[in-house]
């Protein structure tokens, strides 16, 4: 029997594992991938501060980013830039796979194709209960288990915790371009592109890039769309790949804790609301997994109540960001195209800008979405208000 299993191999999942290993406890992870390295559809860009906060090692790092250029609907422009690094864009890759190799390093067991079809909690243990590719049932057990499985589990439903009920489609492609700027990110807002949504260009080493797009729903068609008719259309060459979506969450499950259970990154919830980045909001539920864990094995403490205390730790960290971010990307997504052509004439003629790069925090949005609301433009938002 194992002291910890996590379910669910993704970036979390190894993260919590390592950190898990790291207080000294025997730990297994299960994925239902055959293998530890596999494709994975994502942009890739963390702030600086993700390496250092979990002291990860910078062989990922693709490329370092300074500079950003919205284009408003219209097609009015505004540029950030900064002498310093603003965010790094990394393979997801290679962060897995050092992901892996210091999980491994601390004594992780890992369990590929190993498809979780349920986690029975019983008074003394859970019973990780799974299936191979080719059908071929196992079980695993612990005294603890953190699920930590992405947006597509059900399991979480199953143990009594919902699932997140709020849910963005993201899809995205890699493509040879024209009029790349190296370390600049280019962002289209409007409601033309899928409603309520916005479209981003990440330009990649070897002339590449990577176009995504993040919708209410069918985020793969609104891409088609936005590659075939926006401002980049004439500059595409060649798309590079297949084009792929995933449903990232924006607001967490109610509870995140039960007897024994521990939810951790997207099957949480802990994601960015406003960007749908969820690395960095994923690797705080880690840490905050393998702290409370740690503890419970202290303790021999393993209900809900005292499992509780993980909610309390990473809504600390960041249940404001995400109650905050929520918030405005409901207002957002009230806004017009001829606000949204206001909001970046503004930042670009009237100081909207320095405002907004004042707050400005990779991470933390919570300071430029009050610092938004509570200036001259923010009856833009406020005429959005849902009524009463
Ligand atoms: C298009 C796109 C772009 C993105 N860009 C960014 C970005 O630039 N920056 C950023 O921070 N975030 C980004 N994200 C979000 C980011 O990819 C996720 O937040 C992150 O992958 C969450 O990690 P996770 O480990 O919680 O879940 P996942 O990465 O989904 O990993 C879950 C793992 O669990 C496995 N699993 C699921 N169910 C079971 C089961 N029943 N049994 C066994 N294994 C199971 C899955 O196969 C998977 O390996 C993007 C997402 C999308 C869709």
């Amino acid at each position: 029997m194992y002291q910890v299993v996590v379910v669910g191999g993704g970036p979390v999942g190894r993260l919590a594992a390592h950190l898990v290993a790291g207080e000294g406890l025997q730990c297994a992870v299960v994925d239902d991938h055959p293998c530890p390295d596999h494709a994975v559809t994502c942009t890739g860009i963390v702030g600086t501060n993700t390496f250092r906060q979990f002291a990860l090692p910078p062989t990922s790092i693709l490329g370092e980013l300074h500079a950003a250029r919205i284009f408003s609907p219209s097609g009015f422009t505004f540029s950030v830039s900064s002498s310093r690094t603003m965010a790094y864009l990394l393979s997801r890759e290679i962060l897995a796979r050092d992901l892996y190799r210091s999980a491994l390093e601390q004594g992780v067991h890992f369990y590929f194709d190993f498809h979780c079809l349920a986690v029975k909690v019983k008074n003394d243990r859970v019973i990780v209960v799974g299936r191979s590719e080719a059908g071929q049932r196992e079980a695993l057990e612990a005294q603890v288990a953190i699920i930590a499985t992405g947006v597509h589990s059900h399991l979480t439903q199953m143990l009594g915790l919902g699932r997140p009920s709020s849910m963005l489609d993201a899809a995205q492609v890699e493509a040879e371009m024209e009029g790349l700027e190296a370390g600049t990110v280019e962002i289209y807002l409007g409601r033309g592109w899928g409603a309520a949504s916005f479209a981003w260009v990440v330009p990649v080493p070897g002339g590449r890039s990577r176009i995504g797009i993040t919708t209410p729903a069918v985020a793969a068609r609104h891409l088609k769309g936005f590659l075939a008719s926006s401002p980049i259309a004439g500059r595409l060459q060649r798309i590079c790949g297949e084009m792929r979506s995933r449903p990232i969450p924006w607001e967490p499950l109610s509870q995140t804790y039960g007897n024994r259970i521990l939810v951790a990154g997207d099957a949480a919830g802990q994601v960015k609301p406003i960007t749908g980045g969820g690395l960095y909001f994923g690797f705080i539920g880690a840490a905050a997994a393998a702290q409370t864990v740690a503890e419970a094995f202290r303790k021999g403490d393993f209900g809900a109540p005292s499992l509780s205390r993980y909610e309390q730790r990473w809504k600390s960290r960041i249940g404001l960001e995400i109650s905050t971010g929520a918030f405005f990307r409901r207002l957002a997504s009230r806004l017009t195209d001829e606000d949204l052509d206001a909001l970046v004439k503004a930042c670009r003629d009237d100081g909207l800008a320095r405002i907004f790069l004042r707050a400005q925090d990779f991470d933390l949005h919570s300071k430029v979405v009050f610092a938004l609301l509570h200036s001259p433009w923010g009856h833009l938002f406020r005429k959005s208000f849902p009524d009463k």
